[in-house]
C-alpha cells in the first residue's frame, strides 16, 4: 500500500484494523470464558503488536513515501533519481511494520541509494 490517503480514509482503515483486533478477542473469549485475565492479556499481547505495526504502516505510507525535491549524490553531488519505492521492514519497539520508501540512485551510478527520510543508505538495483 502506498496511496496517499485523506486523514479520513486512514482513520476508517485503522478502525477497521482495531475492530478486527476487537472482533478477534470477542469471539476467542466467547470460546474461553473461564479465562483469566493473565490469559487474556497473553491472548491480546501479540494482537495489540500486529495493531500497532498496521497502524504506524497506515500513518505513514498512507500519507507519504519519503520523496523529495532534490537530492544530491552524498558520494559525488550529482542530483539523484528518483527510481520509486521500496518495501523496508521495521522493527519497532511496540509493532513490525512494512514502510515503503522511495529511493533514489545516482547517474554516475555511485555505490548506495537512500531511504528516506532516515538517510539509511542501501544497495538498490539500478
Ligand atoms: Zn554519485
Amino acid at each position: 500500500m502506498n496511496d496517499k490517503m485523506t486523514c479520513e480514509e486512514r482513520k476508517a482503515a485503522y478502525l477497521k484494523e482495531a475492530e478486527q483486533l476487537f472482533d478477534n478477542m470477542e469471539a476467542w473469549y466467547e470460546q474461553n470464558p473461564e479465562a483469566t485475565l493473565e490469559a487474556i492479556e497473553a491472548r491480546l499481547r501479540p494482537q495489540r503488536r500486529r495493531l500497532m505495526g498496521e497502524s504506524l504502516k497506515i500513518l505513514v505510507n498512507g500519507r507519504e513515501e519519503g520523496k523529495q525535491e532534490e537530492i544530491l549524490c552524498p558520494r559525488c553531488g550529482t542530483k539523484m533519481r528518483y527510481k520509486g519505492t521500496i518495501a523496508k521492514t521495521v522493527i519497532g519497539v511496540e509493532g513490525d511494520t512494512t514502510l515503503n520508501r522511495a529511493y533514489y540512485s545516482c547517474p554516475k551510478q555511485c555505490k548506495g541509494t537512500a531511504f528516506f527520510p532516515s538517510g539509511q543508505e542501501v544497495e538498490a538495483a539500478r
